[in-house]
């Protein structure tokens, strides 16, 4: 079963019987038995999730979710943040099936290649045949520096996909067997679908505020107990949830200090 999910933007006040012109769609394929997915505990992954189960439970699929965790050894929250929403998601929707949740703590150096492994390993114990990946794009060059400033140039770049399909092709090793087949449901996008289908089922306090998406370090976010403001994922969810919920990103980021520290 192939499914397609539309989120709609509605203008805002005496404007709000207005549909905005971006329309936000994306396309899960839900013909697989055992599926997995990567959570970091971030706002992208943790809504993906929530879409999986919603999707299985609402045409009744024998669908099992798995889910790995790969948590950098100097951002422990991921822990925290992942499991919260996967107990969130599990209370929501008691008639879906979910497997295993795998996490692992890594060094810093390798975070990004032991995910990989991380995640074949959880394909191969399961015999998962779909992974899923919450990634979307980055904000279009049109809105860069002109919204961004000098945090335009700190934009995401594991968001590179060629670069990491070259480490799977000096890795091969790697591949599962049964061969598994790999979705972003969100990558024809920047981070607005995920805003969009956060407003259109009503998850931005529920679920939204289970994640976190802030990268900053410990220092920068006192002790994690804060989001940064500083680092790129902070700002770049400050802009689209600005963009989605109707209020100006520009005026609202720059109060931010990291964007007066420039002037
Ligand atoms: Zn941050």
């Amino acid at each position: 079963m192939i499914i397609k999910d539309k989120a709609i933007i509605h203008k805002r006040a005496e404007l709000c019987e207005e549909i905005r012109d971006d329309k936000y769609e994306i396309e899960i394929d839900l013909n697989h038995k055992d599926i997995g997915i990567g959570m970091s505990g971030g706002m992208d992954s943790s809504l993906l999730l929530w879409l999986l189960a919603h999707h299985i439970s609402e045409n009744e699929l024998d669908t099992t979710i798995h889910i790995w965790t790969c948590i950098h050894e100097e951002k422990p929250g991921q822990a925290v943040h992942s499991k919260n929403v996967v107990e969130f998601v599990k209370k929501e929707f008691p008639n879906v099936n979910f497997g295993e949740h795998m996490t692992r703590v890594t060094t810093a150096k390798d975070y990004i290649s032991n995910g990989t492994i991380l995640a074949y390993e959880l394909v191969r114990k399961h015999g998962i045949t779909a992974l899923y990946n919450g990634v979307t794009l980055n904000p279009p060059d049109e809105i860069g520096e002109a919204v961004f400033k000098h945090k335009w140039e700190t934009r995401a770049l594991s968001r590179n996909w060629e670069k990491r399909q070259g480490w799977i092709d000096r890795n091969p090793s790697v591949l599962t067997d049964p061969p598994h087949i790999e979705y972003r449901p969100f990558i024809h996008s920047d981070k607005r679908i995920v805003l969009a289908f956060y407003k259109k089922y009503g998850l931005y306090v529920s679920l939204g505020s289970l994640t976190r998406s802030c990268e900053g370090f410990i220092e920068m976010t006192n002790y994690f107990t804060e989001t940064c403001k500083e680092c790129w994922w902070c700002i770049e969810k400050e802009w689209a949830t600005a963009d989605i919920f109707n209020y100006e990103p520009k005026v609202m980021l720059d109060n931010w200090v990291a964007f007066k520290e420039r002037e």
